[in-house]
């Protein structure tokens, strides 16, 4: 083992979450087995955002950069 994750193997855990991935409402969750989740802040206050929006989100009304 050479401790070196490929581009390849880093896609089998971490989904490209689009625009999740630097949006100020996303809050990242990683579980005991190392999924990793991206739950809407945004969804506790409107109900059109899902509260764990199906990825990569790729065009969204509430995006809002960091
Ligand atoms: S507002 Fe959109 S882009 Fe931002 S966290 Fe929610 S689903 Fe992701």
């Amino acid at each position: 083992m050479t401790g070196v994750t490929t581009p390849a193997d880093d896609t089998t855990t971490r989904p490209d979450p689009g625009l999740c991935r630097d949006c100020q409402h996303a809050r990242r969750i990683e579980s005991d087995r190392g999924s990793i989740f991206f739950m809407c802040e945004l969804s506790f206050e409107d109900s059109r955002f899902a509260k764990y929006p199906r990825l990569p989100v790729l065009v969204c009304s509430g995006y809002r950069p960091k």
